[in-house]
């Protein structure tokens, strides 16, 4: 696949460039365009935030690591090195913390 930034905030994309315009490029968007383009449609995907940016890490769920797998990206995300076995939740409002362990879902 071929990714090529648009540099250019101005920028126009005409509709002959491509059979289908992502808005957006983070979880859906960087997603469904690669996964569109390997099926031979030529995809432009707009993102109007800059990146590399500021972002405080949220969690990954266990179901997600098999789109990883088919996006090509599985192994990055194990370089990073932090494997979530489970999650907790716990409340102010009662004693009774949860805990969901992710083998088991
Ligand atoms: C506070 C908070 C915490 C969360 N924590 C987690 C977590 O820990 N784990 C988890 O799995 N999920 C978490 N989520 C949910 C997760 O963030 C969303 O499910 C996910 O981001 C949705 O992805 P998306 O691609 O649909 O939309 P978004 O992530 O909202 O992406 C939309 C993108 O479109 C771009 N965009 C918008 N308008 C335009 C435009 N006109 N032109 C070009 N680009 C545009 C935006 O800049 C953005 O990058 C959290 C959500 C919130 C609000």
């Amino acid at each position: 696949m071929k990714i090529e930034p648009m540099e250019q905030q101005d920028q126009r994309v005409e509709r002959s460039q491509c059979d289908v315009l992502v808005v957006g490029g983070r979880a859906a968007g960087s997603t469904v365009a690669p996964l569109l383009a390997e099926k031979g449609y030529r995809v432009v995907l707009l993102e109007k935030a800059r990146y590399p940016r500021f972002h405080i890490g949220g969690s990954l769920l266990a179901a997600s690591l098999p789109l990883f797998e088919r996006l090509g990206g599985a192994d990055e995300v194990t370089a990073v090195g932090m494997e979530k076995w489970a999650a907790e939740f716990v409340s102010p409002y009662h004693d009774r913390p949860q805990v969901f362990h992710f083998a088991e879902v």
